[in-house]
């Protein structure tokens, strides 16, 4: 049972706050990564398909940040390390063709932080040489850019995330501040939207979201809509919608329950109801 009340900022760090970084070429970075970390009150680290890990020169590099390597999740794929957030960010020194909502850090770790007191939050980070790929950054909510000089934006993957890191820190700090505050003077807390402490519904996460967009996909070909052949970066833009809509769990739900409606009325096949499929009537008391 999803109790948003309960929710605080103790633990946001160390349980639900995780650093990704994607194919890392060095081993040193990631020793570095596990440093600036662990210097900065983070723990969890999940590795996608790293080149080589674990290895010495990590070890050596992580000066003593070894509990983070020794923790280290390696997965397969970038939907392994962030199927069960609620929250995504991807890093990245330059711009991309369909433009993605853009936060500078200080803005986006204070979200980040607001998000982790009830749900995993990724910050996701890409490779030496070649970053993330478009598809890569469209599974994200939303992009950070370290306003770094125009002309040599690039940053060393580990102090990227040092810089990050940071930030974290900084904002963690004062949420602390503030939350003993608003505990003293019984202040409301501010509430903008699904994943906010306080939200009566708990925020969908990556692969529930996923769902409803495989969902959406199948259903819009069904009714001829959109066609597989000819995209149009129909699937990206509604993409780009959804995430930044943020939906919650019922939200989704609803979602799903519509889109079977119009598969049931189109004639189509309808596929085995999953509970995330079930009609919304159902989930009043979710
Ligand atoms: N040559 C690559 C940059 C790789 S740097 C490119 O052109 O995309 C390795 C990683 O560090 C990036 O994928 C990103 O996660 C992070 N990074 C480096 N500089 C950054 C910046 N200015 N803002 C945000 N992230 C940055």
């Amino acid at each position: 049972m999803f109790k948003p009340a309960m929710a605080g900022i103790a633990g946001t760090l160390t349980n639900n706050l995780r650093i990704v970084l994607v194919e890392t070429s060095h081993s040193g970075n990631i020793g570095a990564v596990a440093r600036a970390m662990k210097n900065m009150g983070l723990q969890q680290l999940y590795l996608v398909r790293p080149n080589s890990f674990p290895d010495e020169v990590s070890y050596a590099r992580s000066s003593g940040a070894t509990d983070i390597l020794d923790y280290a999740r390696v997965v397969d794929s970038l939907e392994e390390a962030i199927g069960d957030a609620t929250l995504v960010f991807g890093t990245s020194a330059r711009g991309r063709k369909v433009p993605w909502p853009v936060m500078p850090p200080a803005e986006a770790t204070a979200k980040a932080v607001e998000a982790a007191a009830t749900a995993p939050v990724a910050l996701v980070f890409g490779r030496e040489n070649s970053g993330l790929t478009n598809d890569e950054l469209q599974r994200c909510h939303y992009h950070i850019h370290i306003p770094s000089n125009p002309d040599y934006s690039s940053l060393n993957l580990a102090m990227a995330v040092q810089v990050i890191a940071y930030e974290v820190r900084m904002r963690f700090l004062e949420a602390q501040d503030l939350e003993t505050h608003e505990k003293q003077s019984g202040m409301l807390d501010s509430l903008t939207g699904p994943g906010d402490p306080g939200w009566d519904v708990a925020a969908a996460t990556v692969n529930e979201v996923e769902g409803l967009f495989e969902h959406l996909e199948r259903t819009l070909e069904r009714i001829e809509f959109h066609r597989r052949d000819n995209p149009r970066q129909l699937m990206t833009r509604l993409r780009r919608l959804f995430q930044r809509a943020r939906l919650d769990q019922m939200e989704v739900n609803i979602l799903r329950g519509v889109l079977s409606a119009v598969e049931k009325s189109a004639g189509g096949t309808i596929e085995q109801a999953s509970d995330a499929e079930k009609k919304p009537q159902d989930q009043d008391n979710v």
